[in-house]
């Protein structure tokens, strides 16, 4: 495996609303798009910095991941992604050097993307996800 670059950070946030104005007036992003993702049950907000991108996180139902992460932590940085070429071939890497997988084949995320997630238990304590066109 091969990542190019960080291509987003996730952040779980109660609201947006509440959040958006810290990334807009404080660190000057700008918001240039807010997407449901019903499949992860999440509504996300994203700002770019260079090639990066920050994703806030909001749930949309008590039992979204995101929902019970907040619980637990009370929000904050959830995971963070890695830009791959291929998600497949990358979670098949992850997995022959003795990663846990979360996802055994990419499932469809924010923007058109192919996501699939990694164990924090084998990535040293940090939520990965692999991220990528196909
Ligand atoms: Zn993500």
């Amino acid at each position: 495996m091969k990542p190019t670059h960080i291509e987003h950070i996730g952040i779980a946030v109660a609201n947006l609303e509440e959040a958006i104005p810290f990334y807009e007036k404080v660190l000057g992003l700008e918001c240039y798009a807010i997407e449901e993702v019903a499949d992860q049950k999440v509504k996300t907000a994203f700002f770019k910095v260079g090639q990066t991108k920050i994703e806030l996180l909001e749930p949309t139902s008590p039992d979204s991941t995101i929902a019970k992460f907040i619980e637990k932590n009370g929000g904050g940085m959830h995971h963070m992604a890695f830009a791959v070429e291929d998600v497949q071939t990358a979670l098949n890497d992850a997995a022959a050097a003795g990663c846990q997988l979360i996802d055994k084949a990419p499932r469809g995320g924010a923007e058109g993307l192919r996501i699939g997630f990694l164990h924090p238990k084998t990535t040293c304590r940090v939520l990965t996800e692999l991220c990528g066109t196909k």
